[in-house]
């Protein structure tokens, strides 16, 4: 199967203009305080006395709180820049991923990579973790304890980090981050706006990669993201 439409990431940037233009002044600053940023999420479980990304790094890298450290070869915390306003968010690390320990290296994250160059967005310049950060074996979706577990590090992640842009990728970061009830087809492409950060969904590469149709809409929400993102970086 050619899964490549090799124009479809690559269009001109003149085009840019002629796009979606959110609303970005209405916007209060990132403002996150002592309610947790992930529905259901204790915060006091998800390391409030860190306050240093390296610790909580450390600390993820060398956790083995649920059954998925006894499986995986190593922990994929995250990569990219902490300063960065623009946070992206995956399900979880796959074979490449696991053996790189960087997250979004495979398949789909060079599908990522492109998606990301065709909007004029550095990697190195943005923060990107996955909701787990160990391999599920056979890449199988995490389970609800797993995420719950694992969900302390994203949250903390968050709160370290303070982007102001959140972009989920797939159904698993956006029924983790926006609503449990998220269903992806219905929610994608739409700004949502919470504790002063702004959060969209989108499809996964990975779903890309199966289903070409996707790319289409996946490059609209991109293109909104691009416009977002330019405005206040
Ligand atoms: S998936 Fe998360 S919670 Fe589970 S062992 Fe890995 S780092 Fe710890």
């Amino acid at each position: 199967m050619n899964l490549e439409q090799p124009n479809l990431f690559q269009e001109s940037v003149k085009e840019k203009t002629e796009e979606i233009k959110p609303d970005v002044n209405a916007q209060p600053a990132f403002s996150h305080n002592d309610i947790p940023f992930l529905p259901g999420l204790n915060g006091q479980e998800a390391f409030p006395d860190i306050s240093d990304y390296a610790k909580l790094e450390n600390l993820g890298k060398n956790c083995s709180a649920c059954r998925l450290r006894s499986t995986c070869g190593q922990v994929v915390f995250g990569s990219g820049n902490l300063k960065s306003p623009l946070l992206i968010i995956g399900e979880g690390p796959g074979q490449d991923e696991d053996i790189q320990g960087i997250p979004f290296v495979g398949r789909a994250g060079q599908l990522l990579d492109k998606i990301l160059q065709a909007a004029e967005i550095e990697r190195r310049q943005i923060y990107i973790t996955n909701v787990v950060k160990c391999r599920p074996p056979g890449n199988r979706l995490p389970n609800p304890d797993e995420v719950k577990m694992c969900g302390r590090f994203l949250e903390a992640q968050i709160r370290l980090i303070k982007p102001e842009i959140i972009v989920c990728l797939g159904s698993l970061a956006s029924q983790t981050v926006i609503s449990p009830k998220v269903k992806i087809t219905q929610m994608r492409g739409q700004w949502l706006s919470r504790q002063g950060c702004r959060i969209i969904a989108t499809f996964h590469p990975a779903a890309l990669l199966r289903n070409p149709s996707y790319k289409r809409p996946v490059w609209e929400d991109f293109k909104s993201i691009r416009d977002v993102y330019k405005s206040i970086a």
